[in-house]
């Protein structure tokens, strides 16, 4: 059976490699990547960790996936970025890269001669995505955001990336299934270039609780359960629902924000969603729910200014 080659890298059948690779040659970011090549050829999977480089429960997660499982009990081949923000990571960035304060999940396709950011960008666009026949790119609430587990589905790909995008959705254990448009996210793009992903969001507010760890676990394995990667009948899960009507608020004042939902609250038509006051706390605006929603994840930092994401919300239709 054939030898596996990827990043300059040659892995027999069965083989696990782990290396640090500088993208387009950025030798300040080494990115932490573990290669497995499973025992029998098949579908190449990819796992992103850290693209925030403050979203922490996919880091560990990855390391202890990458650890336990055995590439003799695998059909196909796994690429494993622990954490593709390294450098933020290390500089306690709480998600863009320190040097050019690029978020690596809204500037794609990058520049291979650009900036840090951009050649990052690049490395993920023109030497992870042609590899992969499915990609899970691991986020987190930041560490001013509360969510409720969540996972955004790209909708503006070719039909059998979509479809093959949204049965892998309905496999994993997740209620609120987000659709999204944005073309130049990392998993915006990845679906453009024929890569069917899912971006899921467990835990919030910087914390790296185990149970999230655990759960993002249970995800890869049921993902490579429900792809043919590994052996096993997909474990029952909550019943997915897609949302397909969303809405990112943002503020059009600065001042101090007190939100007034919850993460996962079922919120009607006309209901309050937080308030702005000045410091002196008198009041300068109030934001409602333009619909019947369920809201997905809420800034919560107090400080806030115009443009200032505050609250995002949806329905199923
Ligand atoms: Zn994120």
């Amino acid at each position: 059976m054939g030898m596996w080659n990827i990043l300059d890298v040659s892995l027999n059948r069965g083989e696990k490699k782990q290396l640090y690779y500088s993208p387009n040659g950025l030798e300040t970011h080494k990115v932490p990547i573990t290669l497995i090549c499973g025992a029998k050829e098949g579908k190449t999977l990819g796992l992103i960790a850290g693209t925030h480089s403050g979203e922490y429960p996919a880091i560990p997660a990855t390391s202890q996936f990458a650890k336990n499982i055995n590439p003799q009990e695998v059909t196909g081949q796994i690429v494993i970025i622990h954490c593709l923000n390294s450098r933020g990571f290390w500089e306690k960035s709480m998600d863009a890269v320190p040097d050019d304060n690029m978020n690596l999940n809204s500037s794609f396709p990058g520049n291979k001669k650009g900036t840090p950011g951009e050649k990052i960008i690049d490395f993920v666009a023109t030497k992870i995505f042609p590899e992969l026949d499915f990609l899970l790119d691991m986020h987190s609430g930041s560490k001013v955001e509360k969510l409720v587990p969540c996972l955004f589905y790209c909708s503006i790909a070719e039909d059998a990336v979509v479809e093959a995008t949204k049965k892998a959705a309905l496999a994993l254990n997740y209620k609120y299934l987000i659709i999204g448009t944005s073309n130049r996210s990392l998993f915006g793009y990845a679906a453009l270039s024929g890569v069917p992903n899912l971006l899921v969001e467990r835990g919030c507010f910087g914390e790296c609780k185990q149970s999230d760890i655990q759960a993002y676990i249970k995800d890869i394995i049921q993902l490579m359960k429900h792809l043919g990667m590994i052996s096993g009948e997909c474990e029952d899960t909550i019943t997915g629902e897609f949302y397909t009507n969303t809405t990112y608020l943002s503020s059009d004042v600065n001042g101090v924000w007190f939100p007034k939902v919850e993460a996962g609250q079922q919120i009607k038509k006309g209901e309050i969603l937080g308030c702005v006051e000045d410091i002196f706390g008198n009041p300068i605006k109030e934001f409602y729910a333009e619909y019947d929603s369920v809201v997905f994840y809420l800034y919560c930092d107090l400080p806030i200014d115009k443009g200032t994401f505050l609250v995002a919300y949806g329905s199923k239709n």
